[in-house]
């Protein structure tokens, strides 16, 4: 059984760097869940973080925690404009990432 590391970003370097959400637990490649963005391996509940918080792998999940951080106490902190410009690029038609260098 293949081994991998959750959100592990430099798997055959010396130096660990991890994607956001990841939580570098050891999982078995077969119960692990590719991001088509960057390539990493993730746990589900860690890859749908990962969505939310990497720019430009989910633009919809990144722009509704975009939105969701910027509400506090029913009062939004950002401006109208902010806030539109956030659900643009969340409903933005982009074509997924589909090769491992972010191409
Ligand atoms: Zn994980
Ligand atoms: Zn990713």
């Amino acid at each position: 059984m293949i081994k991998v590391t959750c959100g592990d970003a430099n798997p055959n370097g010396n130096i660990a760097f991890t994607y956001k959400g990841g939580c570098r637990g050891e999982l078995d490649i077969t119960e692990a869940y590719r991001c088509v963005g960057c390539g990493g391996w993730f746990h589900l509940d860690c890859i749908l973080k990962h969505f939310e918080l990497e720019e430009g792998h989910d633009n919809a999940r990144n722009a509704l925690r975009k939105i969701k951080d910027s509400i506090k106490s029913d009062k939004i902190l950002i401006t109208e404009d902010r806030l539109i410009e956030i659900c643009e690029k969340g409903l933005e038609k982009t074509k997924p990432i589909t090769n491992l260098k972010g191409e």
